[in-house]
């Protein structure tokens, strides 16, 4: 029984995923979100629905566009994927005992986060309307019923405006010291959203991962541009790129969803 109802929330999910590829590629151009249909971004020939199924149209048409045959970003499976997983492991989580109601909120927070990581992979920015309707939603959801983290409305509220304080002073303080900014205005706002749903006592936890996920990441950088003799770039270059810090807030904001024990 639950094996068919965690399956289809991953085809629910695998949809809805589909959904957030067309908004990762329209939003930051400003591009309405539901005209035109879908097209090829190269060719721009109209898909057919056939060519619209998750996972699977883009395993038959081997990740070629069926007219021009430009291949198909990994960013379309990938991000259906993960939209499909991560609405199963939240439905698992909070439908059984916060009802449908509290796992529709966290659906949201889900796919919203999964939504701005990948543009700010891409452009480098979190769009407003992304972590406002995150931060929104928060308060929305504390003052409807009880948070599974029981966090009143006050302190949701309280918490996403510390958040997007915390951030804030961080980055000051950063700046002092490398005299240049380490952190956005997108990434102060999204943790705002992550205290809105998540509470203040999140952030040591949600930072010390974000880093941790941050510092492996460059490790991994390092690894692989040795690996294939790029024209090595010093530590110091890479760390001046602007290394886009959404998605490694998001994925710590996640990792004390599921488990909300402090470090501290
Ligand atoms: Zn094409």
């Amino acid at each position: 029984m639950i094996f068919w109802e965690s399956f289809f929330i991953f085809l629910i999910g695998l949809i809805l995923g589909s959904f957030l590829n067309v908004v990762i590629y329209r939003l930051p151009q400003g591009k309405s979100l539901i005209f035109p249909a879908s097209h090829c971004p190269k060719c721009e020939t109209p898909l057919r629905w056939y060519h619209n199924i998750p996972l699977l149209s883009f395993l038959f048409l081997k990740g070629r566009c069926a007219y021009c045959k430009a291949s198909i970003s990994w960013q379309y499976p990938l991000v259906e994927f993960l939209s499909g997983l991560l609405l199963v492991l939240l439905y698992l989580k909070f439908k059984p005992h916060y009802g449908v109601i509290v796992f529709s909120f966290f659906a949201f927070f889900g796919l919203n986060l999964l939504c701005l990581s990948f543009i700010d992979l891409f452009h480098k920015e979190i769009p407003d309307s992304l972590s406002f309707s995150l931060i929104f939603s928060g308060w929305i959801l504390a003052l409807l019923s009880k948070n599974p983290l029981s966090l009143s409305f006050l302190e949701s509220l309280l918490s996403s405006f510390a958040g997007i304080g915390l951030l804030f002073f961080i980055n000051e303080l950063y700046y002092l010291l490398a005299k240049r900014d380490g952190l956005g205005m997108g990434d102060f706002k999204l943790m705002g959203g992550l205290g809105a749903y998540l509470g203040y006592k999140s952030f040591f936890n949600v930072l010390f991962f974000a880093s941790l996920i941050g510092v492996v990441c460059f490790i991994l950088m390092r690894i692989y541009q040795k690996l294939s003799r790029e024209d090595l770039e010093t530590s110091e270059d890479l760390l001046k790129k602007e290394i886009p810090f959404g998605p490694f807030l998001s994925i710590a904001g996640l990792i004390y969803l599921f488990y909300p024990q402090s470090l501290l």
